[in-house]
């Protein structure tokens, strides 16, 4: 498949932030941009010339929608690899493919596929029942995680425990659902790694964000992240390992926790633009949005020059209300357009230059 003209469109599967942008880096590029979401009156949406409101298992649908395409790509995580394997299987291209939604939807799937690329995790045991935890969490040193293998994000899904705890009641919160029971991690800083693939397997990793969480959701990233070289150099080995094995086409964070030492242990990748890079546009040469819109194009990736230090904060809830002429003097504002603020809602961002 050659590359794409501009005037080409690019499909999104997804209708959240993340389409947004990168609807808008799309347009900068000349692309035209069809978003495929179930909602109506998505933030993607209403940057793109079209909009085809479907549910994701709907193949007709899809099909039909596809044919409008010149490529297409993802969002988000969580469409079913059901849908991918339809586009594919129709011969349309979709780039980064279904391989990273099936290892990333299940996160044991997940870690097992981190292993076997060579990249260390902190422990894990499989739990399908509560007396599934007892064991590994001693294993662990008495504390440990448990997380719903599919469907957590921003910190859902998960439970806390402690040796001796009420397994069966943390279990029951989850619904019983199939988990995981990880070992707590010390750890001195998380980071992540964002790297860009093109379809000749070349790859170029942006300068590592460290990340702060608050309640499990991404509340800042910062950069330069305080890793030596060596570290950075590692991660970025990691990120490529990764990638080369899901024959990947686009951009995908990988999050590390890092221990004093400097150890670094994966806790799970993203297969698409990931907010910990939401610095980049601003701070970079190239752009995370642009940099997956040009691989999914078949286009050469841009160079990933970092010009300034940056931090990168999260407007969760009623902070994206603060009025927008206060937070632009400080800073560019990027706001999603999501209609109700909900509270630890990801409503927008605000990236700032370090001095
Ligand atoms: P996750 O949903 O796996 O990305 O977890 C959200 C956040 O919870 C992480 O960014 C960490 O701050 C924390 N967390 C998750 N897993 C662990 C772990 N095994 N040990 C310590 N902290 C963790």
């Amino acid at each position: 498949m050659s590359a794409l003209k501009a005037g080409a469109t690019i499909g999104i599967l997804g209708g959240g932030q993340l389409g947004r942008m990168l609807g808008g880096a799309a347009a900068t590029l000349g692309f035209d941009v069809s978003i495929y979401c179930p909602e109506k009156d998505c933030p993607a949406s209403r940057v793109a010339s079209q909009h085809c409101i479907a549910e994701y298992t709907d193949i007709d649908a899809l099909l039909g929608w596809a044919a409008t395409c010149d490529a297409i790509t993802y969002e988000f995580e969580n469409v079913p690899v059901e849908a991918a394997r339809a586009l594919i299987e129709a011969g349309h291209l979709v780039r980064p493919g279904a391989k990273p939604l099936e290892v990333s939807q299940d996160r044991l799937v997940e870690k097992s596929f981190l292993r076997a690329c060579g990249i260390a995790t902190a422990d894990f045991a499989e739990v399908n029942v509560a007396m599934d935890i007892a064991e590994p969490i001693k294993a662990f040193g008495g504390q440990g995680i448990l997380k719903t293998r599919r469907d957590g994000y921003d910190g859902k899904g998960q439970a806390r425990l402690e040796a001796g705890d009420d397994y069966e009641a943390a279990h029951k919160a989850l619904k019983h659902a199939p988990c995981i029971l990880e070992a707590m991690v010390p750890f001195e800083r998380e980071v992540s790694i964002i790297i860009a693939r093109d379809r000749n397997g070349e790859a170029i990793c942006f300068d590592v964000p460290r990340n702060e969480h608050v309640n499990g959701i991404l509340k800042r990233s910062v950069v330069p992240s305080g890793l030596s070289d060596e570290v950075a150099l590692r991660a970025a080995e990691s990120a490529k390992s990764l990638a080369a094995a899901l024959d990947y086409v686009g951009v995908l964070a990988l999050e590390f926790f890092v221990l004093e030492d400097g150890t670094l242990l994966a806790n799970e990748f993203a297969p698409r633009v990931h907010n910990s890079g939401h610095w980049t546009p601003e701070a970079c040469a190239t752009g995370q949005f642009e940099q997956h819109m040009r691989a999914v194009a078949g286009w050469p990736l841009g160079p990933v020059t970092r010009f300034h230090d940056v931090e990168m904060l999260n407007l969760l809830g009623e902070e994206a209300l603060v009025p927008p002429e206060v937070l632009a003097a400080d800073g560019v504002l990027t706001l999603y357009g999501k209609r109700d603020a909900k509270p630890g809602r990801k409503m927008g961002h605000l990236v700032r230059r370090r001095p």
